[in-house]
């Protein structure tokens, strides 16, 4: 049997997916009709990483798009987080007091299957104008309260640098915002857009006191390829505290194996585990989800396991837009008035608990 082929330019048609040996050929048609519905796009270095040989593999089950998806389950939503209804300007999402999202662009390198925002990303159209743009810094800068900009798309980092550069020294103009943070998916879907280049835009000019992060969406531990790692080399020794998002996927990564894997490789490439998401209700992939039971029982499972500065914590963002929260599990059982510990067994800590604070 031949290797395959690494294809040299995105995957965006059934028919090139096909010809990479990535779909058999009878599932064309039903992908032709899943990609006229939602974006499809497939990087070299994520092919790169898939074993064609396994039907089940984590890494294509992310990113090839599949029959399933034309299945849309009633509980699930075109908007699923409220994005559109808490959007004042276009651009902005504005749900909670302190911070806002800015989406300057809805373009992204790859077009993950269970995307939460799959019925908007991959719109050319939703690539915010000169003249948006300023209206959107400027409802930020007419705000007092904002203290964060948490530039997302779409992914931020597929804007040429010097618009990145311009973008930072933008907001490190706005005196009350503190914090500019980039969700990204660029070091691992596309790791050579990482140049250096690209690692100084995201620097602050000198004498501005605005504090930059990154966080980067990784799922699996193989996501973590040589090429990954040392853009995420570039980006920490750049100076830019590295956090992670991860979703929560089915036949992904839903092992305590596989996590704790994932969660230890991105500690050693100092990105700090920040949030396990719950899948969110976008349309077509209830395949992708599982129940929170069993993620509260995967966090236990990391939690016996790994340093604390390995733990993510898992959040839901409430359908409608209500905004995010963490969903457990918990260890304080307030009846019994005991405590779990790691490993799952209960302490007595009712003396403890209730004993009252000494009068000064
Ligand atoms: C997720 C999200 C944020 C960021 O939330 P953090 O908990 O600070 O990471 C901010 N605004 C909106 C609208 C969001 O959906
Ligand atoms: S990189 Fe993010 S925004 Fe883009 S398709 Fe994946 S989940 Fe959606």
């Amino acid at each position: 049997m031949s290797k395959p082929v690494v294809p040299t330019q995105t995957l965006r048609r059934a028919a090139d997916l096909a010809a990479a040996g990535l779909i058999a050929p009878g599932h064309v048609e039903a992908v032709e009709r899943v990609a006229a519905l939602y974006s499809v796009a497939v990087t070299p270095s994520l092919v790169a990483l898939m074993n064609r040989a396994d039907p089940n593999d984590p890494i294509a089950r992310q990113f090839v798009p599949s029959a399933a998806e034309l299945m849309t389950a009633p509980e699930e939503r075109r908007d699923p987080i409220g994005d559109e209804t808490h959007s004042p300007v276009r651009g902005i999402v504005h749900r909670y007091p302190d911070r806002v999202l800015l989406t300057p662009l809805l373009v992204c390198p790859v077009y993950c299957r269970f995307c939460f925002r799959r019925a908007r990303v991959g719109d050319a159209d939703g690539t915010l104008s000169e003249a948006e743009l300023d209206a959107a810094l400027a409802y930020v800068a007419a705000r007092p309260d904002l203290r964060e900009v948490i530039v997302t798309g779409g992914d931020p980092l597929m804007l040429p640098p010097g618009r990145i550069k311009a973008l930072v020294d933008r907001v490190g103009a706005i005196p009350h915002v503190e914090v500019l943070r980039f969700h990204s998916r660029v070091p691992v879907a596309d790791p050579e857009r990482v140049t250096d280049e690209l690692a100084k835009a995201l620097r602050r000019e000198a004498g501005s006191d605005l504090a930059l992060w990154l966080a980067v969406h990784v799922n699996h531990p193989r996501e973590l390829s040589a090429a990954t790692r040392a853009a995420l080399a570039r980006l920490a020794d750049a100076g830019l505290p590295l956090l992670s998002q991860t979703v929560l996927l089915k036949g992904v990564n839903d092992s305590p194996e596989i996590l704790e894997d994932l969660m230890r490789a991105l500690v050693r490439n100092r990105v700090r585990p920040y949030y396990l998401h719950h899948p969110d209700l976008a349309p077509g992939t209830s395949h992708f989800r599982p129940s929170i039971a069993e993620g509260q029982a995967l966090m236990r499972a990391l939690r016996g396991r790994l340093s604390g500065i390995a733990q993510p914590t898992y959040v839901l963002d409430i359908p409608g837009g209500a905004g995010k929260v963490p969903i457990g599990p918990g260890y304080w059982n307030e009846e019994a008035g005991s405590v779990s510990d790691p490993v799952g067994r209960s302490h007595d800590y009712r003396g403890a608990a209730s004993r009252p604070v000494p009068d000064q």
